[in-house]
């Protein structure tokens, strides 16, 4: 197998256990989140135009909400950068308060960022951000590690600027260190 066709397949091994922990670890405690994500008051929300359209229920083009944004009377919490839309500071249209859940949970339109957080595969590593109060880096570093068995260690670095982004590399373990590790006993 040619090291690029291994990358892909741990990359792929790697997405797996982290949406896989999303769906034993977090889902379940997102109904009794203490600072839910989806407030967007500490997270900000990347959306694409037919989002914003969707979620905020736009029956105008897309010029004229640009021209309304551009002029200060658009949603505040919107701002406009390369394309597309950053949202913050205000509950995310889509989230029910009450139930503490999101209204298009597995549909098409949900952003792909709200899928990712907060633990999801990036360049063969695993991100997770501790923002979120389901994520226990421990019990996430040994699910990752049974994910893909033996030979493999893990190595934590959390990001300079922001700490609470802590990244997950997978190592492979050499022959040479088990051997030299067992002949110590
Ligand atoms: S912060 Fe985590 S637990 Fe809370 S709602 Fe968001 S994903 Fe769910
Ligand atoms: S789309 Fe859903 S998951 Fe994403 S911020 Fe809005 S309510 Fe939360």
């Amino acid at each position: 197998m040619s090291p690029r066709e291994t990358r892909r397949l741990l990359a792929q091994e790697l997405a797996a256990a982290a949406a896989g922990y999303q769906d034993s670890a977090v889902i379940p405690h997102c109904p009794v989140c203490a600072k839910p994500c989806c407030r967007l008051d500490k997270l900000v929300l990347e959306l694409e135009w037919k989002q914003v359209k969707v979620f905020w229920r736009l029956d105008e083009s897309r010029k004229a909400f640009d021209r309304r944004l551009a002029a200060g009377q658009g949603p505040v919490e919107i701002r406009p950068a390369n394309g597309l839309y950053y949202a913050h500071q205000k509950a995310c249209p889509a989230y029910d308060q009450t139930a503490q859940s999101c209204r298009v949970y597995g549909q098409e339109i949900k952003p792909v960022g709200c899928s990712d957080f907060p633990v999801y595969e990036d360049q063969g590593k695993v991100v997770a951000d501790l923002r979120c109060e389901a994520v226990d880096i421990a019990a996430l570093t040994a699910w990752i590690a049974r994910s893909l068995g033996p030979g493999w260690r893990i190595v934590q670095t959390a990001d300079e600027e922001f700490p609470f982004l802590v990244t997950l590399a997978v190592k492979k373990v050499s022959a040479t260190a088990g051997a030299s590790k067992r002949s110590r006993y």
